[in-house]
């Protein structure tokens, strides 16, 4: 009898790829997790029970079939793992790097519940899709047939990308536009090197322009053309613009007090070997500076660990709540305690100390966490009297993102947005309140996540191929 390559998770104990020390990782941007070897994949996978109901897929929000890329990575069926991985998934690649996993799929493991510790579903993910490019597995999308239809898209992120990926697997012809002046979205210039290097997007953008994917960047919409020339030039369209208007504190802006996305956007322009003036005049480079980050989720991770990196004399967080209930990754946080940072909890902001030059240092309050709000968590409290000056010579502001008013942006009417700003669309299909307008990723959820975007463009490119058919069935039928 063939010997069983699977259920090994009692033998075999969970193994991450390796991790590099954290003296090397302050020296530099590159990503901090090695690639597994190909056994060491093999026997990772081999802990997988293969479960009749795999939590795991059910809790990832591609439904990615995670049990049977386990299985064939075991089996040493890797090309064959590929392509059952990227049947679901626009960029596996990606998301086996920056998933939070442990909210996901490897959280929902059966065997993380039973004691024994997860599969690592994510590294073996990043290894498959890795090793498809190494091996020249990744090739250009060659639809069966080609339509005539286009659909223009509105934004370069993981949202737009995976809509125009399924829409040329379709055959549709696509555009996508975009005011950078690179693809990737937050996954460019957001997203620091560390947690995702830039040549794995890179190499994905020349993938999508062999695919026949036309990107007109440089070109921001509302400004540089209209939504209504949009429209006018597409048989359908599709917004995935983001989420980019920072939360703000009152009363802070000052010198040296900064925003978080144009801090990480420098930072990873200067790595592309842009010009920044902004990172070289000093304004948004925290070398030699003390560093304070307010905020505690996962974009004030990236400020701190990127200030790090940058050669800053200390960098601090400031954050309301303590550590069980900040809402960043804990794998996240833990990365920026070994490299040096100091995690300040239950400390807000109450204003800032400046000088001639600029901010001197921020103002905090001391809070402890009191009764719950009506979500279940505790809310913080000001404990009176325990007031101090945080010193500081760069202020990051890490407090969330909120969308931009596109209806007034664009001047279009008709395009309705709901209370919190964030486009209204249908759920599942993406469609909005005009005819043949389609939206997705973090403008209709709210900041959120890679995977999300993903799958909003997966479900929205389905959604405008029907509306296409039906649009050239009605036609047909008109004629
Ligand atoms: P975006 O990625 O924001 O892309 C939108 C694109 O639209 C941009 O390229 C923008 O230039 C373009 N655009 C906007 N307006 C216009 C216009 N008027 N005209 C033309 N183009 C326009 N998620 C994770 O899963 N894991 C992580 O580790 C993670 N880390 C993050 C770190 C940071 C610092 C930030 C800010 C976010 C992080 N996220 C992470 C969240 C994730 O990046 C987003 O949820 C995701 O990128 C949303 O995809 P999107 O396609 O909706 O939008
Ligand atoms: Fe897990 Fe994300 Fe991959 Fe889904 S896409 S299997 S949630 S790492
Ligand atoms: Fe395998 Fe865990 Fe998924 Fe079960 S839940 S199929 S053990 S990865």
């Amino acid at each position: 009898m063939a010997e069983n390559k699977m259920l090994k998770f009692v033998s075999v104990p969970r193994d991450m790829p390796e991790k590099r020390l954290a003296t090397a990782r302050r020296e530099d941007f590159q990503e901090i997790y090695a690639e597994f070897a190909r056994d060491k994949a093999a026997e990772q996978s081999s802990r997988c029970s293969q479960c009749g109901v795999p939590y795991c897929q059910t809790h990832c929000p591609l439904h990615n079939n995670i049990p049977d890329w386990l299985r064939l990575t075991a089996e040493g069926r890797l090309q064959e793992a590929y392509e059952v991985s990227q049947a679901t998934n626009t960029f596996p690649e990606i998301c086996g790097r920056i998933c939070p996993q442990d909210r996901l799929c490897e959280g929902n493991c059966v065997i993380e519940q039973s004691g024994h510790g997860t599969v690592t579903i994510g590294s073996v993910e990043k290894f498959i899709t890795d090793t498809a490019w190494d091996e020249g597995w990744v090739q250009p999308i060659r639809p069966a047939r080609e339509r005539t239809e286009s659909v223009g898209i509105i934004g370069a992120g993981p949202g737009g990308l995976a809509a125009a990926d399924y829409l040329r697997r379709a055959g549709v012809q696509v555009t996508v536009y975009d005011r950078y002046d690179r693809v990737g979205g937050l996954m460019t210039y957001g997203i620091p090197g560390f947690k995702l290097e830039k040549e794995i997007v890179d190499r994905r953008t020349k993938q999508f322009e062999e695919s026949g994917v036309e990107f007109v960047l440089n070109c921001k919409v509302g400004e540089d053309i209209s939504f209504d020339a949009i429209r006018g030039k597409h048989d359908a369209v599709l917004i995935a613009t983001g989420v980019y208007k920072s939360r703000d504190l009152p009363d802070s802006e000052h010198g040296g007090v900064v925003r978080a996305i144009d801090y990480l956007t420098a930072s990873n322009r200067k790595n592309f070997g842009d010009d920044v003036p902004e990172y070289d005049s000093g304004e948004l480079n925290a070398e030699g500076k003390k560093v304070v980050v307010i905020g505690g989720g996962d974009t004030a991770m990236d400020c701190v660990r990127t200030a790090i990196r940058q050669g800053a004399e200390s960098v601090k967080c400031l954050y309301r709540r303590d550590r069980a209930n900040m809402p960043g990754s804990q794998r996240e946080v833990a990365n920026a305690e070994e490299e040096g940072v100091d995690l300040v909890w239950l400390s807000a902001p109450k204003g800032f100390e400046c000088g001639p030059e600029g901010v001197k240092g921020v103002h905090v309050h001391k809070m402890r966490l009191g009764t719950p709000d009506a979500t279940g968590r505790r809310m913080p409290e000001k404990i009176e009297g325990a007031d101090y000056l945080e010193e500081a010579d760069l202020v990051v502001k890490a407090l969330g993102f909120e969308p931009e008013d596109l209806p007034t942006l664009w001047g279009v009417e008709g395009l309705e947005v709901t209370r919190w700003g964030t486009v209204r669309a249908e759920f599942g299909t993406g469609a909005t309140s005009l005819d043949g307008v389609y939206a997705v990723g973090d403008i209709v959820r709210g900041a959120s996540l890679v995977v999300w975007a993903i799958r909003d463009g997966r479900d929205s490119a389905t959604a405008i191929v029907n509306y296409l058919d039906q649009s050239a069935s009605a036609g047909v039928a008109a004629e």
